[in-house]
């Protein structure tokens, strides 16, 4: 068990459900699956064990995010196939949190009647005690408008090797687009002593890569006061570099108009910080840009990324695109490839534009792109992001890199899987336990992942 945040832990009890199983569902970004890892650590420190499946278990959580796409289908398909289980077995609890309940409120107990509790964003480290009262007095919602910290929860992580660190919670900005600000409020930074302290355990418990989570992780401190200074999200780089026994650290996600040369300066000389950048594009056309409120143009942005590639050498790119935002025109979506074919990323997470409730941008209706369009353009910048990822790739063949052992590949039980500093995938024939480094001679390259031989 491992503390997340701030040092005041909001509940300590004896263990009630000993032996009773859940099944946790995670919808979503990495920092919902990161929230997921909480959830877990709070039930099994309530006693409680992993079930295999929702069929059998005596719990099913749902942790919800609205900010991928069919959000509201997904669960709610999912709860109706539950209530069918639910109603064989009565004494069976079913718990739906994270932004969707957040954004959504009484609505998800409105359409699915048989959930037994109801929590947002804010208070997830009261999952036990709502389950607790919904046993005994019947279904309840519990949503807080905003956080009073970033709360301490008992972790349960999926790898032993990797952890995850929340540095802060909430976003500031108004991306057109975006619901995080409504369902996860304003910035609030954890203090940078707490984070270290966290990283430190972290390390004693036989993590060796961690990575830094918040919505925009360069504005980290622009909210703290220590003694009159601001911690810079620089200095946090710095300072959980010099962790002993943290090998790499990462982090996700800055936002490009808050990327500055401090930054780039403290990756490039804390040894412990890899070489890899996620940097949020979003649109490559100005005006779609202004009309995300993004807060940057495509001549700034890819300063940015020239900025961070002149002072961190082989760093390795990736970036987020939305397709067919409302009213993008074949011009705009021109300058989106234009961007893409000049900043030549490593990767890239691509999206169609669906509209989120209650965003800015689901107001323009008028301006919506024909379905048709938006995913004719989603096929052509995969392709031509698809060219780029190989052709970058390629040019590793031959090379020795330093993979993290995550163990069996997914797809070859016989070959292993690991990450390079850079965040590559490279599977390779051997028998190191998961956690341990291996050099590996890439021999073959596909835009996704390599193939290579320890030497
Ligand atoms: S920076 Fe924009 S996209 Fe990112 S979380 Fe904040 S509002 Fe959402």
């Amino acid at each position: 068990m491992t503390l997340i945040g701030m040092p005041q832990i909001r509940e300590r009890r004896t263990p009630t459900r000993s032996g009773r199983t859940y099944h946790l569902r995670t919808f979503g970004c990495q920092m919902n699956v990161h929230d997921s890892e909480g959830i877990a650590g709070l039930l099994e420190a309530d006693g409680m064990v992993p079930a295999p499946d929702a069929d059998t278990a005596d719990l099913v959580v749902f942790n919800t995010c609205c900010i991928r796409e069919n959000a509201d289908d997904k669960l709610y398909g999912s709860l109706g196939m539950l209530k069918r289980i639910k109603d064989a077995r009565p004494g069976m609890l079913i718990a739906v949190g994270g932004c969707l309940a957040q954004k959504d409120r009484e609505i998800v107990q409105d359409r699915a009647p048989w959930v037994d509790v109801v929590f947002g964003t804010h208070n997830l480290d009261r999952v036990v005690s709502l389950l607790d009262y919904a046993e005994e007095w019947g279904p309840i919602t519990e949503i807080l408008e905003e956080s009073d910290g970033v709360a301490v929860i008992p972790a349960k992580r999926e790898v032993a090797h990797r952890g995850w660190v929340t540095i802060m919670i909430g976003c500031n900005n108004s991306c057109t687009f975006c619901v995080v600000p409504s369902v996860r409020g304003a910035e609030i930074s954890r203090r940078p002593g707490d984070i270290v302290r966290e990283v430190r355990d972290l390390a004693a418990d036989g993590v060796v890569e961690v990575t830094l989570l918040g919505q925009n992780v360069n504005s980290y401190g622009r909210d703290l006061d220590l003694g009159g200074r601001k911690p810079l999200f620089a200095d946090l780089l710095r300072r959980v570099g010099a962790v002993e026994g943290i090998e790499r650290i990462r982090y996700t996600s800055p936002h490009p108009k808050d990327f500055r040369q401090d930054v780039a300066l403290a990756m490039a000389e804390t040894p412990a910080v890899c070489e890899q950048l996620h940097m949020p594009l979003q649109s490559g056309s100005d005006r779609i840009l202004a009309a995300m409120h993004r807060g940057y143009n495509a001549e700034r942005f890819l300063a940015k990324i020239e900025l961070a590639r002149e002072h961190i050498p082989g760093l390795a790119m990736s970036t987020d695109v939305i397709v067919g935002f409302p009213s993008e025109t074949e011009d705009d979506f021109q300058a989106t490839l234009d961007v893409m074919t000049a900043a030549r990323f490593d990767s890239a997470f691509t999206f169609i534009y669906s509209p989120r409730p209650g965003t800015a941008a689901a107001e323009m209706v008028e301006e919506f792109i024909d379905p048709g369009v938006a995913q004719d353009r989603y096929r052509r910048l995969a392709e031509l992001q698809t060219g780029i990822s190989l052709e970058v790739n390629q040019a590793a063949v031959g090379t020795t890199v330093v993979v993290l052992v995550d163990g069996p590949s997914k797809t070859d039980p016989a070959m292993l899987s690991g990450r390079t500093r850079t965040n590559k995938l490279v599977h390779f024939a051997g028998t190191n336990s998961a956690g341990s480094f291996v050099e590996v001679r890439i021999d073959r390259a596909s835009p996704h992942f390599f193939v290579g031989t320890p030497v």
